[in-house]
């Protein structure tokens, strides 16, 4: 039996790429999204262009049954975006709408199947992310609640009214809390970029021997996962019996400067970091998987250098093609 599947956020980086992805499963599709995806054309059935804070879009969205839904809308960016202040009330207002009409109007309509919702390393507390070499990001540690953003308290207290459709009206979700998730088509320019593709893009603008800006000592850790991994991770927790939240994200951490390194090396570049002012975040980031390996028998592995030539090459043919 063919699937129907709704897609929340088609239009986006990852929600571009599930869309490909459930299209080569063969399932039907119907994505909505503000925007058509910009640097290929979208292979859902249907895509509704259309903003999930309106009621009257989400209600007709759910004109049919789904067997899945996967929300991914959200008003998000990196650091610049998410860590100035400047964007608080907009995150906040936007996310929690999008979330609270999606739940609402499904449920009413009888028509909403099994959920996923991406849920964010960002919900993490601050007290435990201070010591760059040894970040505590297991499931269990969210509370007592104390994230770094606006935007990491929006996404628990959306993980929480998912949960709470769980209980009370039976519906079956998914919860994963994404690690920094790069790649392809993914946000490269223009303020909403994160560190590898903004770097992949500063090592493509320099000239060999040249100089890029990095956002504090760069000392600060993170952990990045490819797309691919994101993507199978979450086809793999829906297709579990697991509810979550569960960390989907690679354990390989890096310090911000050994990810301009390993870019450089791939990008057959020398560059000297200049170390400046910037939003940064949390000290210390790393995904812990010690609960997908458990519930999903599976973690990504995939090595980051592969991931980052993959996108490099992707960036780098980006910034040629503006020149
Ligand atoms: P993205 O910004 O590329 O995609 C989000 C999409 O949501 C965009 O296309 C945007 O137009 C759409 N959107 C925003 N407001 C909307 C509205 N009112 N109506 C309709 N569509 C709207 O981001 P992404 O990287 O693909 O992230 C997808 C999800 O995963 C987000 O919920 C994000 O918070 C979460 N997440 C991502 C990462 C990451 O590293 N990329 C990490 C943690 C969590």
């Amino acid at each position: 039996m063919i699937k129907n599947i709704l897609v929340c956020g088609a239009g986006g980086f990852i929600g571009s790429h599930l869309v490909q992805k459930l299209k080569n499963e063969g399932a039907w599709v119907r994505g909505v999204d503000l925007k058509s995806p910009e640097y290929s054309p979208t292979v859902a059935d249907e895509f509704v262009i259309g903003d999930l804070r309106d009621q009257e879009v989400v209600q007709r969205l759910f004109d049919r049954r789904f067997d899945e839904v996967y929300q991914l809308a959200a008003d998000m960016g990196g650091a610049g975006y998410i860590f100035t202040g400047d964007h608080d009330a907009d995150v906040m207002h936007n996310s929690a709408s999008i979330n609270l009409n999606i739940l609402h109007y499904g449920q009413k309509s009888g028509n909403l199947g099994k959920t996923f919702y991406s849920s964010s390393a960002c919900i993490y507390p601050e007290y435990n992310q201070l010591d760059s070499n040894n970040p505590k990001c297991f499931e269990d540690s969210a509370y007592p609640a104390a994230p770094d953003s606006e935007y990491g308290w929006e996404k628990l207290f959306s993980e929480r009214l998912y949960l709470s459709y769980a209980r009370n009206y039976g519906i079956p979700v998914r919860i994963a809390r994404f690690h920094n998730i790069f790649g392809p088509e993914g946000t490269w320019k223009g303020g909403k970029e994160k560190a590898p593709a903004a770097l992949c893009r500063k090592i493509a603008e320099a000239t060999d021997g040249g100089e890029i800006e990095i956002w504090g000592d760069g000392e600060q850790t993170r952990s990045f996962l490819y797309i691919d991994e994101c993507i199978r991770g979450v086809r793999k927790l829906m297709d579990s019996n697991f509810q979550g939240p569960v960390n989907i994200g690679s354990e390989e951490m890096v310090t911000i400067n050994q990810l301009a390194h390993m870019i450089a090396k791939i990008a057959e570049k020398k560059v000297t970091l200049k170390h400046i002012e910037g939003p940064l975040g949390v000290r210390g980031r790393n995904s812990d998987n010690r609960l997908i390996r458990q519930e999903l028998h599976w973690a990504p592995d995939a090595p980051l250098a592969d991931g980052l030539a993959k996108t490099y090459l992707w960036v780098n043919g980006q910034v040629e093609e503006l020149k």
